[in-house]
């Protein structure tokens, strides 16, 4: 109840962006399938314009055209919902897509080994390196990715949207 209390409160003034920040956490799933759908609903009535900041990428799949992956503070990856989900590019997405269950597909689940690293002394380049499989396997990346931040370069992808990658394996 507090939860559409606030989504009240946030649509009242009529705006053409609503920023929503972790909306069903702490929510049972069958409350949170009600709220998700009750934005669903309020999204094309009032044509509202979501940000949707979450950790949980199968919830942010019901309502995203466009997707963008943060790991310990920088953007990753950024795209159209299709590619993300359908080709995801960075090793980071690729690790969070590959731990996400499916009904419909028979695979096995994977997770991301290490932790996240501390914002207040990062890991140099890439941050993302001490976790990175490739990282681990390809000698080349050695000297490179933990040592230079990577630039974010456009790769091909198949939504209208531009696809945006911010990896060495890329470059
Ligand atoms: S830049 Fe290097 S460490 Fe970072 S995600 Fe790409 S391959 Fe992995």
């Amino acid at each position: 109840m507090k939860q559409r209390v606030i989504i009240a409160m946030a649509i009242m003034a009529h705006p053409k962006v609503v920023i929503l920040d972790e909306p069903t956490s702490a929510l049972d799933v069958i409350t949170q399938a009600n709220i998700m759908n009750l934005l669903k609903k309020l999204k094309w009535e009032y044509k509202l314009s979501y940000m949707f900041i979450t950790h949980d990428l199968a919830l942010a799949s019901e309502l995203a055209d466009s997707v963008a992956i943060m790991y310990a503070g920088k953007m990753v990856e950024i795209g159209g919902a299709e590619d993300i989900y359908g080709n995801p590019s960075h090793p980071y997405t690729q690790g969070l897509i590959s731990s996400v269950p499916t009904l419909r597909i028979d695979k096995t689940l994977s997770f991301i080994p290490g932790e996240v690293p501390s914002l207040v002394n990062p890991p140099s380049g890439c941050r993302f390196h001490p976790r990175c499989p490739f990282y681990r396997d390809r000698d080349y990346l050695k000297g490179l990715c933990d040592a230079k931040e990577p630039p974010i370069v456009e790769i091909k992808g198949k939504a209208s949207r531009k696809h945006l990658v911010a990896c060495w394996l890329y470059k």
